[in-house]
């Protein structure tokens, strides 16, 4: 079997890794020349590490990230309103504790491991502008600095994000959903906030000034590298954003610092989106993560729903490769995803954006999940069974609707 794979972003690179390794003939087409660099992903909760240990990556992302021991929500002046914590509570042997590891380092691991693999062809420089199928098989039609090319294969994944050429090949501009009206601006920063005693992740609630502080790096100190993700007017071209940034720094992060004494090393606005494709499948073509469904950052649940995509998508590839699933599975695969996209990622994300959003002077007394976590605070099973629950929420063993279901171990060895 062959599979063509739009996108090498960590959806598409992981999905080239899981499917390769079974023996899958994969061809990865980018449209840019390297991979990106943009200030996104940071942090992936259990569901998600669960694939990453099934893909075998996880050791290394482990060693090369950290584990964040608690969040919390606070108000303007840094007062800390309630939180969740790990420690103590989360078993040390557990093995899918939430990592942090950016996307930078993410992507790199990932290419590293397909480029290992004599089955994966990547291919920079291919911008798909056309997609297209018949009976027996799906292709795609790119753009490459040596002319149009047209690619043939069993199967094509759309892994190429929120503005998705696959997408747009199947449903035209129509991506149900919508989009809010602030916009983000999502920076890494070194700075101390360890002299104010903060959480590894921290939600600040405020009508104006909201934003999310989370460590990003395993250092602390000055040395810590920081994720400051903070709110912003919608409408403000790049230079105006760069502009505000030093008032709005020194409005609302605690010790309200002078730009002299922190340092931003990457900024980059953002709108945001809660939106789902009408269908993950359209015959032999398939759509998976950011390509499928978008949520805002608030939580960590937009890649990690992704990733959880690809462990579901690579399952249902891998029987039809190994003769142990019709292609039916597929439509399993397009049901299952964005059942779980609508009952559970969009509108636990979306509650968690208007969380930040809110008064916080009347915040504990009206937020229902704020009164959970106040409970959860005095009661460590409680806490325990709310962290771990995320996992069985998102994910989805599509191993069930194998028709021979002894043949197949997907789990990898190495
Ligand atoms: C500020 C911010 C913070 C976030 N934090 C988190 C977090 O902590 N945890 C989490 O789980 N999620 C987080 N997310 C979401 C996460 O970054 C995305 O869900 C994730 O990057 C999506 O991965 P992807 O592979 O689907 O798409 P992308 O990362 O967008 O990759 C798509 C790839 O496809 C390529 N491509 C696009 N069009 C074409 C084409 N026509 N032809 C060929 N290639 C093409 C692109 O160049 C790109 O390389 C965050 C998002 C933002 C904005």
């Amino acid at each position: 079997m062959k599979v063509i794979v739009v996108g090498a972003g960590p959806s598409g690179l992981l999905l080239a890794l899981i499917l390769a390794k079974q023996g899958i003939d994969i061809e990865v087409v980018e449209k840019a020349v390297t991979l990106d660099k943009q200030p996104r992903a940071t942090h992936y909760s259990a569901p998600a590490v669960y694939e990453l240990v099934r893909a075998g990556v996880a050791d290394e992302i482990y060693r090369g990230g950290y584990v964040p021991q608690g969040a919390c929500w606070r108000k303007l002046d840094g007062t800390r309103l309630v939180g969740i914590t790990a420690t103590g509570v989360i078993p040390e042997d557990y093995p899918y504790k939430m990592v942090c590891y950016p996307l930078d380092k993410l992507c790199p691991l990932l290419l590293k491991h397909v480029l290992e693999l004599p089955n994966v062809q990547v291919n920079w420089s291919h911008d798909v502008v056309k997609i297209g199928q018949d009976d027996t098989k799906a292709w795609v039609e790119v753009e490459t600095p040596a002319g149009l090319r047209k690619l043939f294969a069993d199967y094509v994944v759309g892994c190429d994000g929120a503005r998705s050429n696959v997408r747009r090949g199947l449903f035209g501009e129509e991506f149900p959903g919508f989009t809010w009206d602030e916009q983000i601006v999502a920076t890494n920063t070194y700075y101390d906030f360890d002299q104010f005693d903060w959480s590894d992740s921290n939600f600040i609630v405020h009508p104006e000034h909201y934003f999310m502080a989370a460590r990003i790096s395993p250092h602390r100190g000055k040395k810590a590298l920081w994720r400051v993700t903070y709110g912003e007017l919608a409408g403000l071209t790049r230079e105006q954003l760069l502009a505000r940034q030093p008032d709005k720094f020194r409005t609302f992060l605690p010790g309200h610092p002078e730009p002299d004494q922190y340092k931003i090393v990457n900024f980059g606005p953002y709108r945001i989106h809660q939106r789902c494709a009408e269908r993950l499948r359209v015959g032999r073509i398939l759509l998976a993560a950011d390509a499928a469904h978008l949520c805002n950052p608030f939580g960590g649940l937009g890649l990690t729903g992704g990733i959880v995509d690809i462990g579901g998508l690579s399952d249902c590839l891998i029987g039809i490769h190994q003769g142990v699933a019709s292609d039916s599975i597929l439509d399993h695969y397009d049901r299952v995803r964005r059942d779980i996209y609508n009952n559970v990622v969009n509108p636990i994300s979306s509650e968690n954006f208007r969380r930040v959003l809110q008064d916080p002077e009347i915040a504990l007394e009206k937020d229902e999940f704020f009164k959970i976590c106040l409970k959860a605070e005095k009661d460590d099973e409680m806490s325990r069974n709310m962290q771990l629950s995320v996992k069985d929420m998102l994910q989805h063993d599509f191993t069930q609707y194998y028709d021979k279901k002894e043949a197949v171990d997907t789990t990898d060895s190495a």
